[in-house]
């Protein structure tokens, strides 16, 4: 079960926060990569079992409407309207739940038709394939798992097609209940538009993978290695990031490999792309996105290692520092987007931080919406751990 504490914690002065973080606790590790590991017991779905039927568009037979079509007779009194015999309300396009509205409803990718890439750490063909069904009020997404684009398995090998299953509300709401949820500490804490694991820093050695692929500490642990765009094969087959995957809207020009992908390319897109959803509903973007200038800026993250640390001691290497860079403690801000030009609350994959050192979380570390404790899927031995902010310690003690 995820750990709670206060949703007001995010909003307490540093001193404070600091103090408070030094109340939290290292919760019970459970998945680890496979290198040199013992293998884990598997709670998912056998790699070779048969994908679920993919849907070629969201059905939307089981929309739930707020007010059913009324008869005519039933119809509400408008002010200076009144429907006549034969005619029928529509439901106002504002009544569709968020994710079933126009601008989010082609947001995936996969989904028409699968799309064959190759895993360069073996010359094997696999399938990035989506499926997107409304299921009461949620979305669920089954996905093979596989990205859209060639990527390395690299230590990890080999990468699977598995039967991901990823479910978000269709209308994620801000917590309310003045608890926030953290992100798992280890095994998915989201999902990409391609139906691809995104996992939090840490690995099963507990150091920060994304620290350890930067060079920044010798992991005497376990070897791991990240392939391009942040990610590499684990248990069970599943392919996950743990930083980058901007390159899923990345395009060759033709004579470009993968091998060949920069983030900074994604930029003469000129707007932020949409790279997947946190398991409360929220968007998460890439690194770029257009100021309010029309500028596109690089967004960076408000965490930094403590004094002295390099990443080997995972999450508990790092503090928050408020408005170091762009992001709260989740790794989120609200603000326009493509998808919603209002301005919504969404993460972003965070390539540094406000000081352009590391940036830690990467994509998010805790969720600023509802969540549903279900919607974290069960992978390996059990249900993950629920994560932490920096600083472990015992939890604080719940409000009454
Ligand atoms: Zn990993
Ligand atoms: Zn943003």
């Amino acid at each position: 079960m995820p750990q709670r504490f206060p949703k007001h914690f995010r909003l307490v002065p540093l001193t404070v926060f600091a103090i408070l973080l030094i109340a939290f606790t290292a919760c019970t590790e459970v998945a680890a990569d496979p290198l040199g590991a013992t293998p884990l017991t598997e709670a998912t779905t056998p790699a070779s079992a048969a994908l679920q039927p993919k849907a070629t568009a969201i059905a939307t037979t089981a929309v739930p409407t707020t007010t059913p079509t009324p008869e005519p007779n039933d119809a509400p009194a408008v002010e200076g309207v009144t429907p006549g015999p034969g005619d029928t309300v529509e439901p106002a396009a504002d009544t569709l739940p968020l994710l079933l509205t126009e601008a989010w409803s082609d947001v995936w990718l996969c989904a028409d038709e699968d799309v064959a890439v190759e895993d360069l750490t073996v010359n094997t063909t696999l399938n990035c394939s989506v499926g997107v069904e409304v299921q009461g009020d949620t979305l669920v997404i089954n996905a093979s798992g596989i990205p859209n684009h060639d990527f390395e398995s690299t230590l990890g090998c080999c990468a699977a097609e598995i039967d991901n299953r990823w479910v978000i509300p269709l209308d994620p709401q801000p917590d309310s209940d003045g608890e926030l949820t953290m992100a798992p500490e280890r095994g998915p804490v989201a999902f990409t538009v391609s139906g691809v694991a995104i996992y939090g820093p840490e690995e099963g050695p507990g150091g920060d993978a994304v620290a350890l692929e930067h060079g920044l500490f010798e992991e005497d642990r376990q070897p791991i290695d990240l392939g391009v765009c942040g990610g590499h094969a684990g248990p069970g087959g599943q392919y996950h990031y743990h930083f980058d995957a901007n390159c899923i809207h990345w395009h060759s020009d033709g004579d470009e490999e993968i091998t060949d992908y920069e983030p900074s390319d994604l930029i003469a897109n000129g707007e932020a792309e949409l790279i997947g959803f946190a398991f409360d509903g929220y968007p998460i973007y890439g690194t770029y996105e257009q100021d309010v200038d029309g500028t596109i800026v690089e967004v960076t993250s408000s965490y930094r290692l403590i004094e002295g640390a390099n990443g080997y001691g995972g999450i508990d290497d790092y503090e928050y520092v408020d408005g170091l860079g762009d992001l709260d403690t989740c790794n989120g801000h609200i603000g326009s987007t493509p998808q919603a030009p209002d301005g919504i609350y969404h993460y972003h994959s965070t390539l540094t931080n406000g000081n352009g050192d590391l940036g830690f979380p990467y994509f998010l570390l805790c969720y600023y919406g509802e969540i549903d404790d279900a919607s974290i899927p069960v992978v390996n031995a059990g249900p993950l751990g629920g994560g932490r902010f920096p600083g472990g310690g015992p939890p604080p003690p719940r409000p009454r």
